[in-house]
């Protein structure tokens, strides 16, 4: 797939800011007559100003946003600010009310990405049009999911599209409201180069006190921009009242966040970076080794409870190995949530092993002499 930039190519970082949802006429205006003050005083410059006028809620019973009596106010944005405006679309209806008014970009929310046939609707109600669309991950971290959105918008014939990463939900405790798994992020990124990538750190944080950083992190990771929550009065806001902030406080975090260049033609970076990689190119060639002579040992394991009839996973193993594995990395300054992972997958690829010397029929451990260390 190719992409066209929906922004300034030459600007970043990209902001998108503006109220969760669209409440009056008047905080709309407002908030959007601010952004623009603090943008003529130089403080920060805006790419688009949003607002949901149409707001999925997690339960029924919360604001569910304004309909359609919010597109007016919208359009008064424009013509008053001349920012341009986005909202969020779910159903090829709002996508056709959205034009009536002129919306500059429509956004698909992270519960409609999920649902092929509602992002297929907007598809086939924007095919014809060259309107950008940028589209949220969806609530659950399934790349393919993500990427087939963008797909079916990408068939319709739209070009200027982007993605936001908004993170993703989870069960139980976390520090974030939705967390970020910020790999699914970069795996876009390197998969398609051209596809503009916005972090939305207000639904990753929910909570202001780690807007900022979350920011700088996203700006660390070579983001294009970010999409905040901007509110007049944020503790009285009808939605997400607590990650939102006052376009103030915006336009300061904005301003306090460190730019990243993409890289460094400077010889001496150049230089010490490249001695790096090459150690580091050492080792990764080290681990694949240890990681294949361990599965080597797990496939004869295979053999050796075929034989005598054991099931694969043995839970007290398990247990003890891992632990004595979360100790060692502690020392060597691993997070212990890492080190989850990454006996998690090693853990399967074993099992897959082992599954597959059990279902297969052979009962020779043919493999001693393959082992290609
Ligand atoms: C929003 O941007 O206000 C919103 C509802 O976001 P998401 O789809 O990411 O939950
Ligand atoms: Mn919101």
């Amino acid at each position: 797939m190719n992409f066209k930039p929906i922004f300034n190519k030459d600007k970043r970082p990209i902001l998108i800011a503006g109220p969760c949802s669209a409440e009056t006429e008047e905080q709309v205006l407002t908030t959007a007559r601010k952004l623009r003050g603090l943008q003529d005083l130089g403080a920060l410059q805006v790419d688009l100003f949003r607002a949901g006028i149409w707001k999925p809620r997690t339960r029924p019973g919360a604001f569910e946003g304004v309909g359609v009596a919010g597109l007016p106010w919208l359009r008064r944005v424009k013509e008053e600010t001349g920012l341009k405006v986005t909202t969020e679309v779910a159903t090829g209806q709002h996508v056709y009310e959205c034009l009536k008014y002129g919306v500059d970009v429509f956004w698909i929310g992270a519960r409609t990405t999920v649902n092929p046939f509602s992002v297929q609707e907007i598809a086939d109600a924007l095919a014809g049009t060259d309107i950008p669309v940028i589209v949220k991950n969806p609530v659950n971290p399934d790349y393919k999911l993500w990427v087939g959105a963008i797909e079916r918008l990408h068939k319709a014939g739209l070009r200027r599209i982007a993605a936001v990463h908004r993170g993703f939900s989870t069960y139980g405790d976390s520090k974030y409201r939705n967390v970020p798994r910020w790999q699914m992020a970069i795996d876009l990124m390197q998969e398609f180069p051209d596809l503009e990538l916005i972090c939305d750190i207000s639904h990753i944080c929910g909570r202001r006190d780690i807007l900022a950083e979350t920011a700088q992190k996203a700006y660390d990771l070579n983001f294009d921009g970010l999409m905040v929550e901007v509110h007049p009065d944020p503790d009285k806001a009808w939605s997400d009242a607590s990650q939102q902030i006052t376009p103030e406080r915006f336009a300061e975090m904005i301003g306090s966040l460190v730019q990243r260049h993409s890289t460094s033609e400077d010889p001496d970076f150049q230089e010490q970076i490249e001695r790096f990689r090459q150690q580091i190119d050492e080792l990764d060639e080290e681990l694949i080794h240890l990681i294949a002579q361990r599965m080597h040992l797990v496939r004869e394991i295979g053999y050796v409870k075929k034989d005598k009839n054991v099931a694969i996973f043995q839970p007290e193993r398990w247990r003890a190995l891992a632990e004595a594995c979360h100790i060692r990395a502690e020392k060597g300054d691993l997070s212990r949530e890492f080190i989850s992972m990454f006996l998690e997958a090693i853990h399967q690829e074993g099992i897959n092993q082992q599954e597959r010397i059990m279902n297969d029929g052979v009962d020779e451990p043919a493999i001693t002499g393959d082992l290609w260390i």
